[in-house]
């Protein structure tokens, strides 16, 4: 069998939960956006959910649908997107909380859904979703009246810990929702670590839980193993792949593992460095990474094994990341839907 095996660690995720929720007094939510970051929402919300969390976060209402389908009637599941036209249903049937973040979506909640819980958002700074200190101003009045059951904002430089948009937004959320008898949320993976003056009464840890930065003592959650398709040995001076990009120096053993670009291992990893291993030896990648295929420097290598490992507990998505100019999530949620995909836990 050529395809490639990705090992997603369910236990290691329910570690990575309950050593984030250790370091808070709040209840700890869980985000499982993008499918759970790629990893499927459906079984890390469940997982999760057996493990005591009682709310989960997605970006849009269909990824609600998908999950409440999963997950059953019971744990909470917001909607960071909001309400935006054509929702009221989506949200009605399938239990879904919409995070409010506009003056507009509110009034569509209000004629639509109302009675029904929603929970405001509130822009402290990112600019990016969440009602404006003006805008809340305006409305916090009609909004209070209709009950919401979470005031919630973000953080935009959570991962930078010195960073002086952190105090800069806390301050800002603390102004728009000091003396307001509603649970508070202001902080993601990066903020919970910051310390509980960013905790409030709920954080709402996403990449931590699948095993990335700034969460730096997470367990590894995801493990993907290559297999080897064929071998070959190359006289010094040969070249290996698209644009004749490595030149062997010594007479070599190249291997050929089956997975590439298409499977979200990008083209850019193969100019940074990146390794695969065999148990604990390190093979470089040669060459350009292919849509279906990497070349490997396995000269040093007695046997060559079935497998090559590219995403191990010594080479986690972070460091692929960073070979790659990008971040671990990037990584995580790209990975591809040609996996073999085993669930342990
Ligand atoms: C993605 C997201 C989170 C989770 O962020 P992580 O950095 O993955 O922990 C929390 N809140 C909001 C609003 C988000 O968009």
């Amino acid at each position: 069998m050529s395809t490639a095996k990705l090992t997603i660690d369910l236990d290691a995720l329910v570690t990575n939960w309950r050593a984030l929720d250790a370091k808070t007094n709040c209840e700890t939510a869980a985000v499982v956006k993008a499918n759970g970051y790629g990893l499927d929402a459906g079984r890390a919300a469940t997982a999760l959910a057996n493990a005591g969390a009682r709310n989960f976060f997605v970006a849009v209402a269909e990824e609600g649908v998908a999950l409440r389908r999963a997950l059953g009637a019971g744990p909470g599941i917001s909607v960071f997107s909001g309400h935006m036209e054509g929702d009221a249903k989506l949200l009605k049937d399938f239990q879904l909380t919409p995070m409010i973040n506009s003056l507009d979506q509110l009034l569509r909640q209000i004629e639509t859904l109302p009675g029904l819980p929603f929970g405001v958002q509130l822009d402290t700074g990112m600019n990016r979703l969440g009602m404006e200190p003006g805008e809340w101003a305006a409305v916090r009045d009609i909004a209070l009246g209709q009950g919401p059951v979470l005031l919630m904002s973000h953080l935009a430089c959570a991962d930078e810990p010195g960073h002086g948009m952190n105090a800069h937004q806390l301050k800002t959320f603390r102004d728009l929702t000091d003396g307001i008898e509603i649970p508070r949320s202001l902080s993601a993976t990066g903020g919970l670590l910051l310390g509980r003056d960013y905790h409030f009464d709920l954080c709402r840890p996403g990449i931590g839980l699948y095993g990335g930065l700034p969460f730096g003592d997470a367990m590894p959650v995801v493990q993907l193993d290559l297999p080897v398709i064929q071998t070959r040995a190359l006289a010094a001076g040969e070249t290996v792949g698209y644009g004749n990009m490595w030149t062997a120096k010594r007479p070599s053993q190249i291997a050929t593992v089956a997975a590439g670009y298409a499977d979200g291992l990008i083209r850019a990893m193969g100019s940074g460095g990146i390794q695969l291993y065999a148990g604990d030896t390190a093979c470089p990648v040669v060459g350009r990474v292919s849509m279906d295929l990497i070349t490997v420097d396995v000269t040093d290598l007695a046997e060559i094994p079935a497998h090559l490992s590219l995403l191990t507990p010594e080479q986690t998505v972070d460091k692929v990341a960073d070979a790659a100019g990008t971040i671990g999530y990037e990584i995580l949620t790209s990975l591809g839907h040609r996996y073999a995909r085993t669930y342990k836990g």
